[in-house]
């Protein structure tokens, strides 16, 4: 069991005094001003996966189409099998999946295989197991015993058991998964319309960051954050447009937030968001834009600039994040992620989470709502050991971030609340 090294004791300074954002407002601010895209494309089945359904889908036929068979065995009318005697009938027809038999014989049984259809006049079908055939050699006509009763229905699929004629199987906003697409193939339909991909521009501010690849010289780091950030939003099948890392100046700033607005449906850069005196995304913004600096009561993460870049094209939102790598990271979780899922025009923009048992101690109640990385193994939620917001070595380790709300301490075994990463589109 782990107590964190690094958590809770720096809350720093820039919290007292001012009264910080809660983090449902801050949500609720960003999805109300999400605008959802409305151009759509139509695409066909094996180009749509991940992508957002722009119509309701319903379906012009019965699946199954007709009424078939679950087994492989034989199509009986029940009434001759009808009390728990063995009786003895000869095969009258084979019918393979694929294949229309004719009506069944009066007196006679058809051999069927699953998915075939069901031939008319049967109202049963009795698996091969349960069936003795009995050899008529040299004639080859077999017989079949079986004893009964056999009930009406028996192992037969009813057409539109799986889906009606005019049944909605899916709905706008959905995001489709293998197993949608899979539906919308099942009722034939090819090309679907969906909502057009996101382009998101991109860029990172920093005199200190060095590519990988680069050699550092002292005073540098490498721009891990640019590589997540992409990573992220490919994962919420965004178009993303890199604009690089510009230089620490007010004029760079501004000219590549007006290049990437005018070609993008969304800005995001990471860093100079702080009021220190090289953060200069803040300045820009307000004299190209409009901006709100949120101080937000979260833990990575707390300050995120939210606003618009003015452009000849428009307006165009914008989201700044943090520099530190783990709140560039939890950021985008928490607030990004809804936020591009919303103006995605997906229905579903919530995170579930669950609550777990605590496998750790967190003694000291810390003043903001934090997401602390954490894994949970064996039923478990376990936390890496350090927390703090440059040690991108949690993000990997973790499966999922625990939820440790403001004023709060926990025991070990308290029930934590736990959101997967495979929640957050980060798995
Ligand atoms: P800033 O908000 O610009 O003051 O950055 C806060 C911290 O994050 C500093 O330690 C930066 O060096 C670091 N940082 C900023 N951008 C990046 C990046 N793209 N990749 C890795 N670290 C970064
Ligand atoms: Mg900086």
């Amino acid at each position: 069991m782990a107590k964190p090294d690094d958590v809770n004791h720096q809350d720093n300074n820039c919290d007292s005094g001012q009264k910080l954002m809660p983090i449902d407002e801050a949500l609720q601010l960003l999805i109300k001003n999400a605008n959802p895209i409305t151009e759509t494309e139509t695409l066909p089945l094996n180009e749509a996966q991940g992508r957002i359904l722009a119509e309701d889908i319903s379906s012009t036929i019965n699946v199954p189409p007709a009424d078939n068979s679950a087994m492989d065995g034989y199509a009986i009318r029940s009434v001759n099998f009808s009390n728990a005697d063995e009786t003895q009938l000869p095969i009258s027809q084979r019918i393979p999946a694929g294949v229309m038999g004719t009506e069944l014989e009066r007196g006679t049984v058809a051999r069927i295989f699953t998915g075939a259809p069901i031939p008319a006049g049967a109202d049963a079908v009795v698996m091969q197991e349960v069936c003795t055939v009995v050899d008529n050699q040299p004639t080859n006509n077999n017989d079949i015993k079986i004893t009964g009763p056999i009930p009406v229905g028996n192992n037969i699929r009813k057409a539109g058991e799986d889906i009606a004629i005019g049944d909605t199987i899916l709905t706008t906003g959905t995001k489709l998964k293998p197993q949608d697409i899979g539906l919308i193939a099942s009722v034939g339909i090819g090309k679907i319309s969906v909502y057009k991909r996101l382009q998101v521009g991109i860029f990172f501010t920093g005199d200190e960051l060095r590519e990988p690849g680069e050699t550092l010289e002292p005073g540098q780091i490498y721009n891990s954050n640019r590589h997540t950030l992409r990573g992220l939003l490919e994962n919420l099948n965004c178009e993303v447009i890199d604009f690089g890392t510009i230089e620490d100046t007010l004029e760079a700033t501004k000219t590549a937030m007006l290049k990437a607005a005018e070609s993008t449906d969304l800005v995001m850069t990471s860093g100079g968001v702080s009021v220190g005196e090289e953060d200069y995304v803040r300045i820009a913004l307000e004299e190209i834009g409009q901006l709100n600096m949120w101080r937000i009561n979260i833990k990575p993460g707390k300050p995120l600039a939210f606003g618009n870049i003015d452009t000849k094209n428009g307006r165009k939102p914008f989201l700044g994040m943090p520099g530190n790598p783990v709140s560039v990271f939890a950021t985008f979780c928490i607030f990004a992620r809804p936020f591009i899922s919303e103006k995605q025009g997906a229905s579903e923009t919530q995170a579930n989470s669950f609550m777990v048992a605590a496998d750790f101690e967190w003694p000291k109640a810390g003043k903001r709502h934090e997401y602390v990385r954490a894994r949970v193994e064996e039923n478990v939620v376990k936390l890496f050991p350090h927390q703090g917001s440059g040690v991108l070595t949690s993000t990997s380790w973790a499966n999922g971030l625990a939820v440790i709300p403001a004023g709060t301490t926990i025991k070990p075994n308290d029930l934590v609340e736990f959101i997967p990463f495979s929640e957050l589109s980060v798995a």
